[in-house]
């Protein structure tokens, strides 16, 4: 067990708990990030962001995420590697954190551990990641430039990397499950408009084609059970996010998934808050992680300080 009980331990080291760990830290608090990989989390795969306020050149996602981390661990902040892998409530009320290193004890906990692209889960689709197969049209499309690729997925995303890649591909097919998007009408009236983008109805994606890369996507309309293959030579999936929370085990409510939270970024346990992509909300962008953080650190403030009353009481 680790020396002493922190005040806040943070789960995830991307722009969340970056941010979450800048402030408790200006709280006062004895802060601890754990990250289990790299630092900076989704945000850092962004080649370019560019809705980030006062960054109207666009500032590459690596760079951000470096920055917040490094006014984080200035003033302090404690930063370890290690996967959380389960947590429990201990009799004196502090949670105790079980990792693949040390356990780790502290007052209050912060949940920040993102979420993840779903995957299709199709033959192909593992073996060919990063070699046609991805899961980010920004980070990616300008590889794909005069070739036909396709689309997985009918929401906003699904819609948005169409439109990204149909600047630079001479085809781009939407292949979709259903007859009906998700996406926003504005982002339908556009995406219609384009003459190379093809929607591609009732259709799922069966296997990814291809060796060293892609060559095809076999896909069946759900309705006739006919197969063909598109020839295309990205395949660009967008079909939502995930998030891994099962290790919380019933310490929180969820929905698909996503840590349920009330406005203070409190979930179902007292001193245990969730911020940012793993949080369930419909907006998930940096700037809401931000704000995300800002609040969880603020009432897990004083949550520890509350707790620290009534031990001395
Ligand atoms: P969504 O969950 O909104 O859409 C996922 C799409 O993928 C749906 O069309 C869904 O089909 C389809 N899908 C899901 N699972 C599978 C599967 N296994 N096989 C095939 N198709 C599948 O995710 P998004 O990433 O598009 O958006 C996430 C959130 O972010 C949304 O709230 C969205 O509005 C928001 N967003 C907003 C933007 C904006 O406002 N500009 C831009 C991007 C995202 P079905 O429709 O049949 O369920």
């Amino acid at each position: 067990l680790s020396e002493r009980a922190r005040d806040v331990a943070i789960v995830g080291g991307g722009v969340a708990g970056c941010t979450a760990a800048l402030y408790a830290r200006r709280y006062g608090l004895d802060t601890l990030v754990l990250e289990r990989a790299v630092l900076g989390g989704q945000a850092a795969v962004a080649v370019r962001i560019e809705n980030y306020p006062g960054f109207p050149e666009g500032i590459s996602g690596a760079e951000l995420a470096q920055r917040i981390h490094e006014q984080a661990a200035k003033l302090g902040v404690e930063f370890v590697t290690a996967e959380v892998k389960g947590l429990a409530r201990r009799e004196d009320g502090t949670w105790l954190l079980h990792t693949d290193a040390e356990p780790v004890q502290a007052i209050a906990v912060i949940v920040a551990t993102g979420a993840a692209p779903r995957r299709l889960r199709i033959p192909g689709e593992q073996e060919l990641l990063g070699l046609g197969v991805s899961y980010c049209a920004t980070c990616d499309g300008f590889f794909f430039r005069g070739r036909p690729v396709a689309v997985i997925g009918g929401g906003n995303t699904a819609l948005e990397e169409a439109l990204y890649l149909a600047d630079l591909c001479p085809r781009v097919y939407v292949v979709h499950r259903r007859d009906a998007l998700r996406a926003d009408q504005y982002l339908q009236v556009r995406a219609a408009a384009r003459a190379n983008i093809e929607f591609v109805w009732d259709s799922v994606a069966v296997e990814v084609l291809g060796r060293e890369q892609v060559e095809g996507l076999r896909i069946r309309n759900v309705k006739t059970n006919e197969e063909r293959v598109l020839e295309v030579s990205g395949v660009f999936v967008a079909i939502g996010h995930e998030a891994q929370t099962e290790w919380l085990g019933s310490y929180v409510e969820r929905n698909n998934g996503f840590i349920v939270t009330n406005e203070r970024m409190e979930t179902a346990s007292p001193g245990l808050f969730a911020a940012g992509d793993v949080r369930d909300r419909p907006v998930r962008q940096i700037t809401t992680a931000i704000g995300d953080a800002t609040v969880a650190a603020y009432y897990a403030y004083y949550y520890v300080a509350d707790f620290k009353a009534r031990q001395q009481a």
